[in-house]
């Protein structure tokens, strides 16, 4: 683990296997921090904080976080390739992720000198009145396992930029890219304890890096139940926090869409990254008069999807990421069944040869779903989709809407009248049209309902890591009536 300026085994020198789910076997076993290594770590995030950052003004901050990105750029293929062997996900995509995520660390980079306070008109004579924007402290980044570095990118450019320190905490299942990314930090000449990476159980780390009075926020990323924990802590001491939770999004084909685009859109939906993507398009919405042939075109399209090696460039989808999540998205697929689903395509683990011993699932999809079945309400997390018919666009929209969750939303039409107005009664953050699963750094990203508070990503998001400060001078001679406000 990263702390301070050292490299560390936990306090206790336990170890946690981590499984490459193509072989199914342990690959690197990674530190399990305690509560000592957790403390440790926001201790050195504090000091930096308070020393040595401190003096780093906003402009030589913006030039660290560019030497980072060139950093990250150079090591891109050796950071990809952690990340599948933690994942299972597609060397193309990982690769494809760490070229383009340079970006976030030049962009705030660039806004990191740029944070600039008001004057106001202030209505009291005599006065004058600014504001100012301040860092926070130290803030700590709790990250899933399916997008390692991406989602820890999302919080990390804009909470440095904005001046504050960070204690990192990646998944159990997916460290090993992170503590690499970590060794970067010194490389470019950031401070120690500027960024530290404490490994290990969340519940257990948590119990410090939710806590602790030096931690001034909280970042999270990954499923309802660690973010009701983190939010619950959170509120013990009322700490600023974000959550950037699960997802069970609808992908809404209208009868005048391209047919042939949004049978794209809808397997990029939900089987690019084997469906473990929080923003997965895991409900088709469809229009009942295509139904069935749109149904077939993707059955067809599907059908031909290679599942393999994740490495290996004409692989289509690699495994589950690890065996808690095969388990699950298993088990989702039986009770769909029970409940009585027509598995149309899938269903099974995935047994080609190219599979070997893998954590496969072959990509499944259930016709004749309504809205309330528990597979149309329960994020799954894996290559499972869900087909619901509607006749009306009024019917499409509140079928959409009629989900706890509110992350993304796609529609697919050629109709310029639906374009506009659709994208307004769509109850999510982000919402596509005629496209799925597109991600920038320009763009504001993050959930209504039970898919999280907060936004990532774009101008806003550097606000989510400053605290406003509003000043008042007195320019008269005397204070007026002290009993009285002012
Ligand atoms: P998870 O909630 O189990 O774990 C996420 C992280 O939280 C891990 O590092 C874990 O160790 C930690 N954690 C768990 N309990 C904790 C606690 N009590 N205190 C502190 N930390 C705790 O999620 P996961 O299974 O790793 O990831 C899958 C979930 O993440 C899915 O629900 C998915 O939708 C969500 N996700 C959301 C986004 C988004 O941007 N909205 C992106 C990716 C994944």
């Amino acid at each position: 683990m990263r702390i301070g300026d050292s490299w560390k085994a936990g306090s206790t020198n336990e170890w946690i296997e981590s499984v490459n789910p193509y072989y199914n076997k342990p690959w690197a076993r990674i530190p399990r921090g305690t509560k000592e290594d957790a403390e440790a770590a926001v201790e050195a995030a504090h000091a930096a904080f308070k020393g040595p950052w401190a003096q780093v003004s906003p402009a030589d901050r913006g030039l660290l976080l560019y030497r980072l990105a060139e950093l990250m750029a150079e090591n891109a293929e050796y950071l990809a390739d952690l990340e599948v062997r933690d994942t299972g996900k597609l060397r193309a995509e990982m690769l494809g992720n760490l070229r383009y995520l340079p970006r976030w660390y030049q962009y705030y980079g660039g806004l990191a000198d740029k944070i600039e306070g008001t004057v106001t008109p202030i209505d009291k004579p005599g006065m004058f009145h600014y504001t100012t924007y301040e860092p926070l402290g130290v803030v700590t980044c709790i990250v899933p396992w399916n997008s390692p570095l991406l989602l820890t990118t999302m919080k990390l450019a804009a909470l440095l930029a904005a001046g504050n320190t960070a204690v990192i905490k990646p998944s159990e299942f997916a460290s090993t890219s992170l503590m690499a990314f970590a060794k970067l930090f010194e490389e470019a000449g950031f401070p120690a304890g500027v960024v530290n990476v404490v490994t290990g159980y969340g519940p257990e780390l948590g119990e410090v890096l939710t806590h602790h009075p030096h931690v001034k926020r909280i970042a999270f990323t990954g499923g309802d139940s660690g973010g009701r924990a983190v939010a619950t802590a959170a509120a013990q001491t009322f700490k600023r926090v974000s959550l950037e939770l699960g997802g069970k999004s609808p992908n809404i084909v209208f009868a005048d869409a391209n047919q042939d685009a949004a049978v794209k859109g809808v397997v990029s939906g939900i089987f690019a990254a084997t469906g473990q993507s929080c923003m997965a398009g895991s409900r088709l919405i469809i229009h009942r008069s295509i139904h069935d042939e749109f149904v077939q075109k993707l059955v067809d399209f599907v059908g031909t999807a290679t599942l393999g090696d994740p490495n290996d460039s004409e692989t289509n989808m690699g495994p589950v990421s690890n065996r808690p999540q095969l388990e699950r998205v298993m088990a989702k697929i039986e009770a769909a069944k029970a409940e009585g689903a027509n598995c149309i395509i899938g269903g099974k683990r995935g047994s080609t040869e190219a599979c070997g011993d893998g954590l496969f699932v072959e990509p499944t999809i259930f016709t004749g779903v309504t809205n309330d079945m528990t597979i149309a309400r329960e994020e799954v997390f894996g290559p499972v989709l869900t087909v619901i018919p509607f006749d009306t666009d009024e019917e499409a929209i509140e079928l959409a809407n009629d989900t706890l969750y509110g992350l993304a939303a796609a529609l697919w039409t050629t109709s310029i009248e639906r374009a506009v107005k659709m994208p307004k009664k769509l109850e999510a953050g982000t919402i596509w049209v005629n496209a799925y699963r597109v991600v920038s750094y320009l763009a504001p990203f993050g959930g209504v309902k039970a898919s999280g508070v907060g936004r990532e990503n774009g101008m806003e998001a550097i606000k989510e890591y400053l605290e406003t400060k509003s000043v008042f001078l007195n320019g008269n001679p005397d204070v007026a009536n002290p009993f009285v406000m002012g």
